[in-house]
């Protein structure tokens, strides 16, 4: 239930209130908007008798949330979540742009193609290091090696990391140098590894499940947000249908009813959502009109020669146009660009425009 305070309650009478529900054996999830405080009180489902906060002091009203997820839901929390990631500002009105190979490769694949990304305008560079491959003869990745190859691009480029954990085990150590902890569509559904990442308190960028459910993906969130960790990125990267001239079928329809669902960013993956280079540029044009909080893109210098994806990844070239046409389209649907870090020469607070 939500137990939504008056506009000019306490800090007293909020602790009170937090005080009360984990006296009930409910966890308390605070969200603090700009009008007021919103406590969420979360327990296993067993009816709760709201009469025990409604008279307490500061409270206005105690309701239901109506929805499976809670923490998740715009009900929880009407703003938009916003958080930095260095110098950009993931959910604001800036988009962000992740790009980079599927796979770390090798230190020059890396450091050449993160290079590449930065002078384009990227926001943050991406790389997979433990990469979930359907089949166990595929290029698993290079493990720690790679984590340290993107430690370097990172220590060179200035660029954040955003990088794939596949187990639980993993967490702290891939923690331990990624800025941004991705969450693949085969282990949406990982729910202990869930749980590890929503512990570690680091930012999570989960995308959705080939064959989830928006719900499905918003109660995937939900276990993380339920650690506390409330730096969560959901991420459509397209989901099987009968059609097959494309690898997955992008479900822009996603994008606007997650933004009404959900106070978290919402990002596309238009490389893994086509499959396809060539219609890379399209759709992800058509995500940033249809509301999406930005992009994460595969890049790569030699796209024939890739260990994974080369298909479907753009030469540095046709990114840097990318990037271009995408905040065209976000200045043209009411927002503006959030820089890549390189450029910025005033830092960006949230809430406030980038250009
Ligand atoms: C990836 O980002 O390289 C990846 C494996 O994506 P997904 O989990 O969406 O298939
Ligand atoms: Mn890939």
């Amino acid at each position: 239930m939500l137990i939504i305070m008056h506009s000019d309650a306490s800090q007293e009478q909020i602790d009170q209130v937090i005080l009360q529900v984990e006296a009930n054996n409910l966890a308390a999830h605070l969200s603090r908007g700009t009008e007021r405080t919103i406590i969420g009180a979360v327990g296993d489902g067993r009816p709760v008798n709201k009469d025990l906060f409604t008279l307490l002091p500061g409270v206005d009203r105690v309701v239901p949330i109506s929805r499976p997820y809670k923490l998740a839901s715009r009900e929880f929390s009407p703003e938009n979540t916003t958080f930095k990631l260095d110098g950009a500002v993931i959910g604001g009105p800036g988009i962000v742009i992740i790009a980079g190979p599927c796979s770390v490769e090798s230190r020059s694949q890396t450091l050449e193609i993160a290079h590449a990304v930065r002078e384009a305008g990227a926001t943050a560079l991406r790389g997979g290091a433990y990469k979930p491959r359907t089949s166990p003869y595929s290029f698993q990745g290079l493990g720690e090696q790679g984590l340290e190859i993107l430690a370097e691009a990172r220590e060179a480029t200035g660029l954040p990391i955003v990088t794939e954990v596949t187990a639980p085990e993993l967490v702290p150590m891939v923690a331990s140098y990624a800025d941004v902890l991705q969450v693949g569509a085969r282990n949406m559904q990982n729910f202990a590894l869930l749980h590890a990442v929503g512990e570690s308190q680091h930012p999570v960028l989960l995308k959705r499940g080939m064959s989830a459910t928006v719900e499905e993906l918003l109660m995937a969130a939900e276990y993380i947000l339920s650690e506390g960790n409330r730096r969560v990125i959901l991420c459509e990267r397209g989901i099987r249908t009968f059609e097959t001239a494309t690898r997955n079928t992008t479900d822009i329809n996603a994008i606007p009813v997650l933004k009404e669902l959900t106070h978290l960013p919402v990002l596309l993956d238009p490389s893994h959502s086509t499959g396809y280079w060539q219609y890379v540029m399209a759709v992800a044009c058509a995500g940033i009109a249809a509301g999406a909080d930005g992009l994460i893109v595969e890049v790569h210098t030699h796209p024939e020669q890739a260990l994974s994806d080369g298909g479907q990844s753009l030469k540095p070239e046709r990114f840097a146009d990318l990037v271009t046409r995408t905040r065209a389209i976000a200045q043209a649907v009411g927002r503006s660009t959030v820089p890549g870090r390189h450029d910025l020469s005033k830092p960006v607070r949230e809430g406030e425009k980038a250009t």
